[in-house]
């Protein structure tokens, strides 16, 4: 029997359900909506989730879709699909809760005497994470696009991985994008949130998928390629049968170490550099211009050199944190010659 709280599946079956956490001081429910598909033969935990910030919903309609399409008869273990996680935030399509105006994925292991978001993150945690061992998380542009990538934390000692570390390299080139970037310890998150899913035994790699102003253009391909990361990912965990799909044999891999970080004024940020163009010290990544006058409030050299890996917030900076983030080709994988499964025992 797979059992998330209050929500359950037998062996063979697929169900759908709210998981009960909390309620906001005014009565809002924050249940998570959440499908299950129980396996008919046992086998490892996958769970994904789609829309922790709101407005990225490309992974929402992938995940939905893969739902429909799974098979519980021929299933290994069990998958655990939550297609959105942040439903305070999608109604108006904000990264935040509406509720606390808390970045839910920063949240976990949660805790069940902080506020709305805290307990939600807390429940869910110890309902949905504790019994998994593998964790993707589906994030996208909101407003703006993104490249599409799978991200990862940064290894403690590439020549002595933990089993986590070793897990993850397969999961990430088993995906089948042609490109994945992982940011040094430290640059944007203290790590607590990786740790406390490490502490319990899963493993998590993070996609980043296309989405903004982009979505009517390229949003089919990119919904379609989420899908087949996500099958492709049922295959590396031995929990169906079937060859792998991918963009191609090869998978660069980026340390994403050197980032732009906005400058002190807002505007309308124009970025002079393309993905894949390569950058020395000093190089002008872009201008920041005054969108009434279009008079130049900046420019922002790259503080070292790098690849051009776009991010979001390309366009106006208000409230950005980061305008762009480069990297150096850290190693490409081989999918013709690296063994993409996992025994989980
Ligand atoms: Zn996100």
């Amino acid at each position: 029997m797979l059992r998330v709280g209050n929500v359950s599946a037998k062996a063979g079956e697929k169900t759908f359900g709210y998981l009960e956490t909390t309620t906001t001081r005014s009565g809002l429910k924050m249940d998570i909506p959440v499908h299950l598909i129980a396996g008919a033969e046992p086998g490892p935990t996958l769970l994904m989730q789609g829309a922790v910030h709101g407005g990225e919903i490309i992974g929402s309609i992938a995940l939905l879709n893969f739902v429909e399409n799974a098979d519980p008869s021929v299933i290994r273990g069990n998958v655990i699909v939550v297609p959105v996680v942040n439903r305070a935030g999608f109604e108006l399509g904000e990264r935040m809760s509406r509720v606390d105006a808390k970045d839910i994925s920063r949240l976990f292991p949660g805790d069940k005497n902080g506020s709305a978001s805290d307990q939600m993150a807390y429940h869910y945690f110890q309902e949905a994470f504790i019994q998994s061992d593998v964790f993707i998380d589906f994030h996208a542009g909101g407003r703006t696009a993104y490249e599409r990538y799978v991200l990862f934390d940064a290894e403690d000692d590439p020549d002595k991985l933990t089993v986590h570390e070793e897990r993850r390299r397969k999961l990430i080139v088993a995906y089948g994008l042609d490109q994945a970037a992982y940011f040094p310890t430290g640059t944007f998150s203290p790590g607590e949130a990786k740790q406390a899913l490490e502490d319990v035994g899963t493993t998590q790699i993070t996609l980043e998928f296309g989405g903004g102003t982009g979505w009517f253009k390229n949003g089919e391909d990119n919904v379609r390629d989420a899908e087949r990361g996500i099958w492709n990912t049922l295959k590396c965990m031995r929990m169906i049968d079937g060859e792998f799909e991918s963009d191609g044999p090869l998978c660069t891999v980026y340390n994403a170490g050197v980032v732009i970080w906005k400058p002190p004024v807002d505007g309308l940020f124009i970025r002079d550099k393309k993905f894949r163009d390569e950058l020395q010290t000093g190089d002008v990544y872009g201008r920041l211009v005054d969108p009434y006058t279009g008079d130049v409030l900046a420019e922002m050299p790259t503080p070292d050199y790098g690849i051009v890996i776009p991010s979001g917030q390309e366009w106006p900076t208000v409230g950005a944190t980061s305008i762009g983030i480069l990297g150096s080709i850290d190693r490409v994988e081989d999918r013709r010659t690296m063994d993409m499964t996992i025994d989980f025992d």
